[in-house]
């Protein structure tokens, strides 16, 4: 069976490569974005494998379903980039990796929280430039503060085990608390979560429910100085509320390493043209805003694990024509 990679980077084909013993499968390695423009690239009747911003809408399925591709293998947790309903009606079925290392995102999320805290990203600027003041990169001790947990999921819940240790007060909301949560944090609604933390993070899928959670209303619930944290989805920010945060200095500063309209920037290097995006461009202004290109996950030991998972689904998808793990139009439903 051919395997086609969308939005495939030479680190996807080195890891999947490696994955894909005895060259099981010919993996046909496509740079292109999956679109319904793209579609037809994939050889037909082939698997296709693809990653957080490729389109997954009903007129790219369509056309994968025209070109007889029956699996769509994604090389991610997240899938909210896919139309289930249409998947199920046109017979495509639809894998994910569900766990690859939630240390790799927990691990960085931490990293944006201590970056941000004692501004590494500014004093590494500084001292290239022999200014040794200290003046401006005043930042707090971790150990005693509040950190807001929004999901405690696999990623929630290693994070809290870090911060544990850092001795921060542990606050979470989740509809389904998590059992090796317990004696780790204290569940609270969202309401009371946001209006206690001095660190906020977001740690739960994107779905209806959780589409611009931290929104104007919630903003404005915040202690003044909060520190906010986004390595989920961007679109569980409202980009502009926190922008307005930002400049009344309610929040006190910002780590995304995922923004709301990522797919026309992230993973690809932009670096000799001019930034379309106004709001993006405008997030980049502030001293306190610190910002990754979606590269949470981007550990050798959570590639080694995609890449085995995305070949044991399409191995399992040919022998029973069920992937490993199989993402279903329920699934959607019992997350909102
Ligand atoms: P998970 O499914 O194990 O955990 C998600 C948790 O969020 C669950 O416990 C769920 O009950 C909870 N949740 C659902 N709706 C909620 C709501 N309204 N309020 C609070 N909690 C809610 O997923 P995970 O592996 O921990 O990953 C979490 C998210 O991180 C993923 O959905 C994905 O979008 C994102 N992610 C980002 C990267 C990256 O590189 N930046 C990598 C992997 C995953």
């Amino acid at each position: 069976m051919d395997l086609a990679v969308f939005s495939s980077k030479a680190y996807d084909q080195r890891f999947l490569a490696a994955a894909n013993t005895a060259d099981r499968y010919r993996l046909v390695f496509l740079e292109p974005r999956l679109s319904h423009e793209t579609a037809a690239l994939a050889p037909r009747g082939s698997a296709v494998c693809a990653f957080v911003n490729d389109d997954l809408g009903s007129v790219t399925l369509e056309a994968l379903a025209a070109n007889e591709v029956r699996l769509v293998a994604l090389r991610c947790a997240g899938f909210n980039n896919v139309d289930l309903g249409v998947a199920a009606r046109l017979g495509i079925r639809i894998a994910r990796v569900p766990a690859y290392s939630p240390h790799s995102v927990a691990e960085h999320t931490v990293g944006l929280m201590l970056s941000l805290n004692r501004k590494l990203h500014r004093a590494y600027n500084r001292v290239r430039e022999g200014n040794f003041a200290l003046d401006g990169l005043l930042g707090f001790d971790m150990a005693g503060k509040t950190v807001g947990i929004v999901g405690t999921g696999q990623i929630g819940t290693v994070l809290a085990a870090i911060l544990t240790g850092f001795g921060c007060r542990l606050l979470a909301t989740d509809p389904v608390p998590s059992p090796a949560c317990a004696g780790l944090v204290r569940y609270v609604t969202f309401d009371e979560l946001v209006a206690e933390a001095d660190i906020l993070t977001l740690h739960c899928p994107l779905t209806p429910a959780t589409e611009h959670l931290v929104d104007d209303r919630a903003i404005d619930r915040m202690k003044p100085g909060v520190m906010l944290i986004n390595t989920s989805r961007g679109a569980v920010i409202d980009t502009r509320a926190v922008i307005a945060g930002l400049k009344s200095g309610h929040i006190g500063s910002l780590g995304l390493d995922v923004y709301e309209e990522e797919a026309d920037l992230f993973f690809e290097d932009l670096s000799e043209r001019a930034i379309a995006d106004d709001v993006f461009a405008r997030l980049l202004t502030f001293p306190n805003v610190l910002i990754t290109g979606h590269q949470a996950f981007f550990t050798e030991e959570a590639l080694t694990a995609i890449a085995e998972t995305t070949i044991a689904n399409v191995s399992a998808f040919e022998r029973t024509g069920r992937p490993l793990h199989e993402v279903t139009a329920d699934m959607r439903a019992s997350r909102t």
